[in-house]
């Protein structure tokens, strides 16, 4: 297998990407009412629906998986997803957030009940504990639990391990824009801290972000 094609669909706020190998995988799906941005991406891409082999979720957070339920219907693909994570793609509620900053709690208080209509209900038909091998899906990539963002929060490491789509392992400093720097929202420092370990340990050095463009950081220095 080679080198899977990362795409980036920017979604308003968030983003989702498309993986492009053997198959496709999506992975995450932005706010709720994205999915035509997402189908409209594999379009563009030459991507039919039958090419995409899995929804691949990185956390149980709305802005990330807000369009899955939409596009379950339109792809009928398995979606996959952390096991801690799960009730909250079940139920269409948010990882709790614990936020370090005083904005990132008045925008908490702001977003408190946010909950996705559900107009049907939903199963992941993939869930992980530690580490799952998308090479089944015709990708060779493979996602590894990086909690600390959310308990169930992972990212998905392409070949070579110099890159990796994260999530919200890392975030911008002004949302869209700035440095990378650790996100205003962590359930636990201390194993987030640790997943930063795990993917320094294995040479990542350029991140896709759930927000904005991917950064790239030199461990070296
Ligand atoms: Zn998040």
């Amino acid at each position: 297998m080679s080198e899977p094609k990362v795409v980036r669909i920017p979604l308003r706020a968030a983003n989702s990407y498309l993986l492009i190998d053997q198959k496709t995988i999506i992975v995450d799906t932005g706010d709720p009412g994205f999915s035509r941005g997402i189908l409209k991406a594999l379009q563009v891409n030459g991507i039919k629906k039958s090419d995409v082999s899995m929804i691949f979720l990185t956390h149980g957070h709305i802005d990330h998986f807000g369009s899955v339920y939409e596009l379950k219907r339109q792809l009928d693909v398995p979606i996959a997803i952390q096991r801690i994570d799960l009730p909250y793609l079940l139920n269409g509620t948010q990882a709790p957030l614990y936020p370090l900053t005083a904005m990132a709690a008045l925008i908490k208080s702001i977003g408190k009940d946010m909950q996705v209509k559900k107009r049907y209900d939903i199963e992941a038909d993939i869930v992980f504990d530690e580490e799952l091998d998308l090479k089944e899906y015709g990708v060779n990539a493979v996602a590894i639990a990086t909690p600390g963002h959310t308990l169930g929060s992972a990212s998905v490491v392409l070949p070579g391990a110099a890159e990796a789509i994260v999530g919200d392992l890392l975030v911008r400093k002004n949302f869209l824009f700035g440095k990378a720097c650790t996100p205003p929202y962590l359930h636990d420092a201390e194993k987030h801290a640790e997943s930063m370990r795990k993917l320094s340990g294995m040479g990542i050095n350029k991140f896709y972000l759930g927000h904005g463009k991917p950064v790239e950081l030199n461990w070296m220095i």
